[in-house]
């Protein structure tokens, strides 16, 4: 193995051979954690005179200030400026922030957008690592990475709470909500190739997520806009043009191509991957998932529960322990992670009828979709406000409770066939 070591002003180690590492509760000195408290991270393009190339500001305390073993807010804004810069690569170098903050020794990331997690160790405090020097990475990565476009960089880093909350939901979300709707316009069958990305195999070295414009990338960051980015950018990266013009099977989504793709990028651990299904070959899931999709037999529907979620679903199973049926690279009929956007994509599981077939998610989660799955459910099927009909928390948490909740409301899943 190569390991490629890139000299950065921290006090830690600094490579790809650390990317893996993960730090247990007992070993941390402290964590952030967007799925509790308001976190973002974002690249936002700006003029040349605007940036102040190298420049690294923290806003906000630094980890000796904040108690030992507690969770806090971080939010790091990257402005970069540059003749070749296009905002269609900011959320491209957003992406690799996870990549960059897990090669240092010590500090472990996970998520993105407004979700990530971070923890940094006991040993990387002592060694005298504190919150300047991800801006220090993050500001080293970017100018070594994106040479081709990034002239000019600077790094904010937010950890005043009070700050983190106004960059979440004044700053990043807006960012977020834009770039999600420049999507709306396109469908699979509107584009002519889709794309691959294997930027998790460091973690889970079978998977490969098939990027299409109504599928996102499971972890919600990389659309397939993005993914189009990433392969201008680097024509030889992690994101790799899939054809489409051998379909097997047009309401699977299953294509020779595909089938192709995936077998080559995953190594040959994987032989078919469907786009459309849940039960026959479903794509894999690394870690990432913002969203994991299981099935209720009792219904005939599914289950949705998020990442932010810390509550029991109808299946018996917490998030993490539905994670934990998910993950890893392998197929498991039945179960599957995904972006949340995909929740009111027409592609959403159409193999097995589409998102008539959810019956119950976490009420946050559903008040965040209601407005585009509802769209979605009217056009498909005529059904006006489809989430009055979709249970949650404050409904139902077992599966008895929860099929008298459909049955009252006529839930169109009970009168579908059997999943399995
Ligand atoms: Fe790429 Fe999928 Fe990982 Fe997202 S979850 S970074 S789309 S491999
Ligand atoms: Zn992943």
């Amino acid at each position: 193995i190569k390991i490629k070591i890139t000299k950065i002003d921290i006090p830690v180690a600094f490579a790809s051979a650390f990317e893996g590492e993960i730090i247990r509760r007992k070993d941390m000195q402290v964590e952030f954690d967007g799925s509790r408290v308001d976190c973002a991270e974002l690249v936002q393009t700006r003029d040349m005179s605007e940036v102040e190339d190298h420049k690294i500001t923290v806003v906000g305390p630094e980890v000796d200030e904040m108690e030992f073993g507690s969770k806090n807010s971080i939010a790091y804004v990257v402005e970069v400026a540059g003749k070749k810069m296009q905002p269609d690569f900011e959320p491209v170098i957003e992406r690799k922030f996870h990549n960059y903050i897990n090669c240092i020794e010590g500090v472990y990331h996970t998520g993105q957008r407004d979700m990530q997690r971070i923890r940094i160790s006991i040993e990387a405090f002592n060694a005298g690592f504190r919150i300047k020097h991800i801006g220090e990475v993050l500001y080293s990565q970017v100018k070594n990475e994106f040479a081709a476009v990034v002239d000019k960089c600077q790094v904010t880093i937010y950890t005043d709470p009070a700050e983190c909350t106004r960059i979440r939901h004044e700053v990043a979300i807006p960012v977020f909500d834009k770039r999600d709707e420049r999507l709306d316009n396109l469908t699979d069958e509107s584009v002519d190739v889709y794309y691959s990305c294997i930027l998790c195999q460091a973690f889970s070295p079978s998977h490969v997520c098939v990027v299409t414009p109504e599928r996102l990338g499971l972890c919600g960051a990389v659309s397939w806009l993005d993914a189009k980015a990433t392969n201008q950018l680097d024509p030889a990266g992690p994101c790799q043009v899939i054809t489409k013009e051998r379909p097997i099977d047009e309401n699977l989504g299953s294509y020779e191509d595909v089938d192709e793709a995936v077998r080559k990028f995953s190594q040959g651990a994987l032989e078919h991957v469907t786009l459309y299904s849940i039960m026959q070959d479903p794509m894999t899931s690394c870690g990432c998932f913002e969203c994991i999709c299981g099935i209720e037999p009792f219904s005939n529907g599914v289950v949705i529960a998020n990442r932010e979620y810390a509550g029991m679903t109808p299946l018996g199973m917490t998030f993490p322990e539905m994670a934990s049926m998910t993950g890893g690279g392998v197929q498991t009929p039945g179960f599957m992670g995904h972006g949340k956007h995909f929740i009111s994509s027409k592609k959403f599981m159409k193999a097995e009828g589409g998102i008539e077939r959810i019956v119950w998610m976490p009420k946050e989660l559903k008040e965040t979709v209601a407005e585009r799955l509802n769209k979605t459910a009217k056009e498909l099927y005529g059904i006006d406000n489809f989430t009055d009909m979709v249970g949650d928390e404050t409904i139902a948490t077992d599966p008895e409770a929860l099929v008298e909740f459909l049955t009252e409301k006529g839930h169109p899943a009970l009168s579908m066939d059997p999943m399995m």
